[in-house]
């Protein structure tokens, strides 16, 4: 009898073989199917209800008998498959527009599948010959994308651009360290050392640095934050006076700059920083998570001229990329200052398999088992084209001038500033009464998100007399978004407004009023 079997009604097999893949087929199309019927149900980008509706859904699926105890069967699967199809953001819908968060291709999906149904990993020879060799080969050709020297250089796929970041900042620390401890400082640690490190970014970079630093035992405190302009860019001049005034004991670690910003998308000036980083012999990291993007386009690669001086990039095909996360790359100028990383393991890559051929990438990575995530990447790239990622990317940026135009022509609507890739913020605005426009704006986009009308971002952004006030943003990455629906969003955007500000002046002075809680 086969020991996978419970009972001769309800057989569950294991996903390669010839009983479970037909199992498998049931199960995808009913998952399939799922994904089309939510679309329907949904009739937005999200379920109307916020948060209160969406613990109600998860509660009403684990109350029938016991969810996760009680008796098992394809059926339950199926009731979990639609309750999490039907409460997922739609990703596709033209209104969905608030996080760096794309949908991807299906080629990306089908390969995720069959990684999944073949479970490879990456930390020795025999837990994944092919996909081993595919991720090499990727890193290699996604290097030469970004002007590395392919030989020389080398990388690594990460669970995300917070890994990445925190990876190139630990090469980066091991190499800044090491010179002046004269030794591995991975192995002895950072007590003792003396220095008091320094890691330079611009006051727009993204939040993963400072706790890379916290995580690498630099501390968070060790973050020096450049002055940026009013599009969020690093002020070289400034990079360079608050080195000039370093103390004799202050080390600079690395100088971050940001290539898309989180907000703006806008690109810290690369040439100038990496100038000033090799002036420094400082290592140059260099955050690409969003603005990767920029370098499949024709007519927006030139905002990253500069990218191969850096000593490490990092960037995510989940944003620009259309692949389904961790899409995440790492990629190392020099791979001799990868060193920090390297791992022997008796039990995985002893040195005589690895003499002979039978080697793995445990060296490259912080994790032991590691999914296979060049491989969607790969399948994507091959279904779509790197001039169809940037035709994607492209139209992307068009959909943001466009709203851009749009906002700056509506009496109710106040644009900050051009986009710079697909990224626009504005904020709502009126000659009616309002008593805090920060407020009314944050409540107008939680109104639109729990009635399941639109997913908008907010940041907030400092006013001429100081005053940090919230503003709303648009983040494109759906391709296939069309200009009427933009309009169409837009609209419902100031129409929200009026409901809020209305509803706000009723209930005084605002305590109760839809999203304004
Ligand atoms: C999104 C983003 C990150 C974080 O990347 P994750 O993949 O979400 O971990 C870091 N830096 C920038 C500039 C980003 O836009």
């Amino acid at each position: 009898m086969n020991p996978a079997t419970t009972g001769t009604d309800r057989r569950v097999a294991l996903a390669g073989t010839a009983d479970g893949i037909e199992q498998l087929r049931t199960l995808v199309d009913t998952a399939l199917d799922a994904v089309c019927d939510a679309a329907v149900k949904r009739g937005g980008p999200v379920v109307a209800g916020g948060p209160g509706a969406a613990i109600a859904a998860v509660r009403d699926l684990v109350r029938q008998d016991g969810f996760l105890t009680g008796a098992p069967g394809p059926d339950r699967v199926g009731e979990l498959f639609e309750a999490y199809a039907t409460w997922a953001a739609d990703l596709t819908h033209p209104a969905a527009v608030s996080r760096m968060q794309c949908a991807p291709t299906p080629a990306a999906v089908a390969a995720e599948l069959l990684a999944a149904v073949l479970n490879q990993s990456l930390h020795s020879w025999e837990s994944g010959p092919f996909a081993l060799e595919l991720e090499r080969r990727l890193i290699r050709e996604i290097a030469g994308w970004v002007g590395y020297d392919e030989e020389a250089a080398s990388g690594t796929l990460t669970p995300g651009g917070s890994i990445s970041n925190l990876m190139g900042l630990l090469l980066s620390r091991d190499h800044a360290l090491g010179d002046i401890a004269d030794g591995d400082v991975s192995q002895t640690g950072l007590v003792g050392q003396g220095a008091r490190p320094r890691i330079l970014c611009s006051a727009a970079a993204h939040f993963s640095i400072a706790r890379a630093a916290g995580f690498l035992g630099l501390g968070r405190d060790a973050v020096v934050k450049v002055p940026v302009d009013d599009m969020g860019r690093m002020i070289p001049d400034e990079a360079r006076r608050l080195l000039d005034g370093f103390g004799p004991d202050e080390t600079p670690i690395a100088l971050v700059a940001t290539a898309g910003t989180t907000d703006h998308g806008s690109f810290d000036p690369l040439p100038e920083l990496a100038a000033l980083a090799a002036e420094r012999r400082t290592w140059l990291h260099v955050d690409a998570a969003y603005g990767i993007g920029a370098l499949f386009s024709q007519t927006l690669a030139t905002h990253l001229d500069g990218l191969a001086e850096a000593d490490s990039i990092a960037f995510d095909l989940h944003k620009f990329g259309w692949t389904p996360a961790s899409s995440s790359v790492l990629l190392v100028r020099d791979r001799a200052r990868m060193s920090p990383l390297t791992q022997q393991a008796v039990y995985l890559n002893p040195p005589d398999d690895e003499a002979e051929g039978y080697t793995a990438l445990l060296g490259t990575s912080l994790q032991t088992t590691r999914r296979s995530d060049a491989f969607k990447i790969a399948a994507s790239l091959l279904a779509l084209g790197r001039k169809g990622m940037g035709d994607w990317v492209d139209a992307c940026h068009a959909q943001a001038r466009h709203a851009a135009a749009r906002i700056a022509g509506d009496p109710d609507l106040e644009l900050l500033a051009e986009p710079v890739l697909s990224t626009v913020i504005f904020r709502c605005r009126t000659s009616g009464p309002i008593d805090d426009e920060s407020a009314w704006n944050a409540a107008v986009r939680r109104h639109l998100m729990a009635e399941g009308r639109a997913l908008l971002a907010r940041t907030k952004v400092r006013r001429p007399d100081g005053e940090l006030q919230v503003h709303l943003k648009l983040v494109f990455l759906n391709p296939a978004t069309t200009t009427a629906e933009i309009d169409a969003l837009l609209d419902d955007v100031v129409t929200a407004a009026t409901e809020v500000r209305e509803a706000r002046a009723r209930a005084g002075a605002g305590r109760s009023a839809p999203g304004a809680e």
